[in-house]
């Protein structure tokens, strides 16, 4: 009988954070559409990838066409979509995942119910703080320009509000920060 993985009991995250030699955490990026959250998603996971580390990047594209693509964008399907991503969020951070999560979360009380969910502990709050002139110049979708003309409604930073993070764990400004400036200020805050 294996003694150390008793067959009749689901593994502990412990013991798979012992396989994986990390520990899970959510790096939950908040910000405005465009500020650059994916962008430096990508590059941090790179970054995680070459020092051996298994990353999950989580966002609208792999969640909001998957597992909430029946959610829209009123306050209650937002709060909807957030509690369903921190939920699955969890799952991973308890595989030892390192997950990355890349969504405007708006308000605080957004946030707040993804930390609650995730847990304080594991929970790595990034603000990526970029003005909104500079997400709108950016408009990397098209979309601030669609949200202008109201073709886009509840758009954030438009027709929606965005509240500023009022306590991140890590704030990154894009307008005056490389990519790679700021993935070096997260992992030095996250301490890999
Ligand atoms: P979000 O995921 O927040 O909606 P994206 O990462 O999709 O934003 O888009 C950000 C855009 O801003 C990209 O086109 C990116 O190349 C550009 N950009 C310019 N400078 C920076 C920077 N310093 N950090 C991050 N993104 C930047």
């Amino acid at each position: 009988m294996n003694t150390i993985f008793p067959t009749d009991k689901i593994l502990l995250r412990a013991d798979k954070e012992k396989m994986l030699k990390q520990r899970g955490i959510a790096i939950w990026m908040t910000g405005l559409s465009g500020s650059g959250k994916t962008t430096i998603a990508i590059a941090l996971e790179q970054e995680l990838h070459k020092k051996g580390l298994l990353t999950q990047v989580l966002d609208g594209d792999n969640i909001r066409t998957g597992i909430n693509n029946n959610l829209g964008f009123s306050d209650i399907d937002r709060t909807e979509n957030i509690r369903r991503i921190a939920e699955v969020t969890k799952l991973f951070v308890n595989c030892g995942v390192i997950t990355i999560c890349c969504f405007v979360s708006p308000t605080e009380e957004i946030r707040n119910i993804a930390k609650t969910i995730i847990g304080p502990t594991d929970f790595i709050e990034v603000y990526v703080n970029t003005p909104l002139e500079i997400c709108e110049q950016r408009d990397v979708k098209g979309l601030y320009a669609r949200a202008r003309k109201g073709e886009v409604k509840d758009f954030t930073g438009i027709s929606a509000p965005f509240e500023a993070s009022v306590n991140p764990n890590v704030e990154v400004k894009t307008n005056e920060m490389s990519v790679e400036e700021s993935v070096k200020r997260i992992l030095n805050k996250i301490n890999i």
